[in-house]
């Protein structure tokens, strides 16, 4: 493990060894396609201080965090503006992790961040499926011309994964180009998460990724990010979302991403966050 920096203060209980977790925490401080406004980059570690309100025992799983080992290595230490080497480095960050058969856990930085993690998943699990809960589509082939950004990571993952692998839901945001071309590639679900449960049957037994961009909650319960959205769905919704996946056999891996701390000076944004952090630690640890 080469590109992370010592950890002041890890998520809450966090404070396992590499070698003795389960479940491996890092942060990518990375918002460097951001196209409206950016500060995501500072989301991981306003979650780690946040967290210090957090019990460690979820009355929803009914399971605490430190009965479980959990390592949180802290935020890669990735180049500003560099996002080629940015998405390298988180890269092989998750190979050593996965390669090591532990359980990825990401928080972002922008959405692009994700590109970083399936890449290395895609090597290990030859039938990677992903499902997407976001306020946007994601799709877009390039955005100002660029091919990586936030507004274009699914569509990367596309390229990887190919039909009927991604499942996307609560999206009510994007060009409708994309909306056109989701139809018979990806399965995409307008505006809540009717139809998850049956998704989740339906890979129960399957290799799953699962990100989840912040923004997918309404903007009254996390108006703490770059592009929020009304329309969205409530915290009762995410939470029984991710307790649904519970069900699900074969997680290999999750993030949770778009939180920008300091758009949200009630700080009640970044309490969202480190809530579903603790829910998603416990769900990769079932
Ligand atoms: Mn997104
Ligand atoms: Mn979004």
């Amino acid at each position: 493990m080469m590109y992370y920096k010592t950890v002041q203060l890890p998520f809450q209980s966090c404070t396992s060894s590499f070698e003795d977790s389960k479940v491996v925490v890092f942060s990518s401080p990375m918002d460097s396609t951001t196209s409206f406004r950016p500060g995501t980059r500072f989301a991981g570690n306003a979650i780690r201080v946040d967290s210090f309100g957090v019990e460690w025992y979820s009355p929803y799983w009914d399971m605490d965090l430190k009965e479980h080992n959990t390592c949180d290595i802290g935020d890669l230490d990735l180049p500003i503006g560099d996002v080629n080497k940015s998405l390298d480095i988180i890269q092989k960050t998750t190979q050593d992790i996965i390669d090591s058969n532990k359980k990825v856990m990401m928080v972002g930085g922008e959405h692009l961040v994700t590109l970083g993690v399936v890449r290395a998943l895609v090597n290990k699990y030859s039938d990677l499926h992903i499902i997407h809960l976001d306020a946007h589509t994601d799709l877009r082939d390039e955005f100002f011309g660029m091919k990586l950004s936030h507004a274009t990571v699914l569509r990367r993952c596309y390229d990887m994964l190919g039909d009927d692998k991604i499942f996307q839901f609560g999206i009510r945001s994007g060009d409708k180009h994309e909306f056109e071309w989701s139809k018979g590639k990806t399965h995409l679900r307008k505006f809540d998460l009717v139809g998850l449960k049956e998704t989740i049957e339906k890979l129960k037994d399957k290799q799953v990724y699962i990100t989840i961009d912040l923004d997918v909650l309404d903007p009254s319960v996390f108006p703490g990010t770059g592009t929020p959205e009304p329309g969205g769905i409530t915290y009762k919704e995410l939470l029984d979302a991710i307790l649904s996946f519970g069900n699900l056999n074969n997680i290999v891996g999750a993030d949770i991403v778009e939180l920008s701390p300091h758009y949200d000076h009630s700080g009640a944004s970044t309490a969202v966050a480190a809530k579903t952090l603790r829910e998603m630690i416990l769900l990769l640890h079932r």
